[in-house]
């Protein structure tokens, strides 16, 4: 099974933080539609013919197309790929979700809804710049219950500046209220051309010390699994059974073709990531031309990837596969830096299974860069 993402480039307005590719003017919006058909077309045998079994429309803002448009789309993905009862999350914005929205997008087949609502606190989100009020994003939750969603994510955003562990405490008891089936929550990081990022520049922005993003992540596994959410990855989780077919499939190293300006695809051996430029990529496209950059992945890239990703979730890095798969065995290869990993108590290995601890998940991208493989 494969996954398909699809990336619309709109935006209302800028976020303060946000580091994805978008455009504010929504002038291109239907020829780039119309693009993102045609690359479609033009991808159809890059997963060998491989059944789909999640379709994710992110951004940028999906909930900023028409229904026309999102019709179009899956008359296309229907056209030219195998599916089989996929999953179809779009990714949307709290202000978009009208009741007759809402019914469009359950009309056209969309089964998850993924909630940009980041926090509940409406002096942070105009702080993040953001589009919605709190009241918007408690409305948008009722509204998609009664149109028949029974499948919503929300995102939230910690390590604020501003919103110290109180009011996150209070962001998650009120996520906790509106019983989402799942929460992806995020470590605000600075990106250098966001707005965050040039006031850092001129010193007028300063990030959270890591302590409080540390602190701030243990609170929200701690309140989270108290009211049954599994974090089944280190940012992600969810009431039983729950997980994100789509991004669970990114971390499971399975093949997924990406379309749309800024997007990357992976078919096991390379990766491809489109030109982030939206005029660039309609004018591509219409000549019959993808606009990629191709990566050829070493063994070490896609050994260290394994690692990266897997060491993050509840499913753990399997070292029987590393050999198998790469003839890679990480407890000679690294017998050292995981033997001092072993001894701090930052991750257990059982049945062939490495995993992180509890007090690991919150140093986990440096314990995954100690075990990586050289060049
Ligand atoms: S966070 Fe979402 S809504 Fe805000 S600018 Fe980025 S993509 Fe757009």
């Amino acid at each position: 099974m494969a996954g398909l993402y699809i990336h619309i480039p709109f935006c209302k307005q800028a976020c303060h933080y946000c580091d994805f590719h978008f455009s504010t003017s929504q002038n291109l919006k239907d020829d780039l539609v119309n693009a993102l058909c045609m690359e479609i077309e033009m991808q159809k045998n890059y997963l060998e013919r491989e059944t789909i079994d999640s379709i994710y429309l992110g951004g940028g803002t999906p909930s900023l197309l028409s229904s026309h448009h999102l019709q179009g789309l899956f008359d296309v993905v229907n056209k030219n790929f195998i599916t089989n009862n996929p999953e179809v999350t779009l990714e949307a914005n709290p202000d978009d979700l009208t009741k007759e929205n809402l019914a469009a997008l359950k009309a056209v087949g969309i089964n998850r809804l993924s909630i940009g609502i980041q926090s509940f606190d409406d002096e942070i989100l105009k702080f993040l710049n953001r589009t919605h009020s709190s009241n918007d994003a408690f409305l948008c939750l009722e509204r998609a219950r009664e149109a028949g969603f029974d499948n919503i994510n929300i995102d939230l955003i910690y390590a604020i500046p501003g919103q110290d562990s109180d009011l996150l405490k209070n962001n998650i008891k009120k996520a906790v209220a509106i019983a989402p089936e799942h929460i992806s929550a995020y470590s605000l990081t600075i990106e250098e051309r966001t707005v965050f990022g040039k006031q850092m520049k001129k010193g007028i922005f300063a990030i959270e010390p890591e302590e409080v993003a540390a602190s701030q992540m243990e609170i929200l596994m701690n309140d989270l699994s108290t009211v049954g959410y599994d974090q089944y990855e280190i940012s992600n989780f969810c009431k039983p059974g729950f997980y994100s077919r789509h991004n669970s499939s990114y971390w499971q190293q399975k093949k997924y073709l990406g379309i749309g300006p800024s997007a990357h695809s992976y078919n096991g051996l390379s990766r491809q990531s489109n030109i982030s430029n939206n005029s660039l990529y309609v004018k591509s496209i219409t000549q019959g031309k993808i606009p990629c950059q191709v990566e050829v992945l070493t063994t070490a890239n896609r050994i260290n990837e394994y690692l990266f990703t897997t060491l993050r979730t509840v499913w753990g890095c399997d070292l029987k596969y590393l050999l198998k798969q790469f003839s890679y065995d990480l407890l000679k290869e690294n017998q050292q830096a995981l033997d001092t990993l072993l001894n701090h108590e930052l991750v257990v290995i059982t049945n062939d299974i490495l995993m992180l601890t509890q007090k690991g998940k919150l140093l986990a991208d440096k314990i995954a860069s100690d075990l990586f493989a050289a060049e």
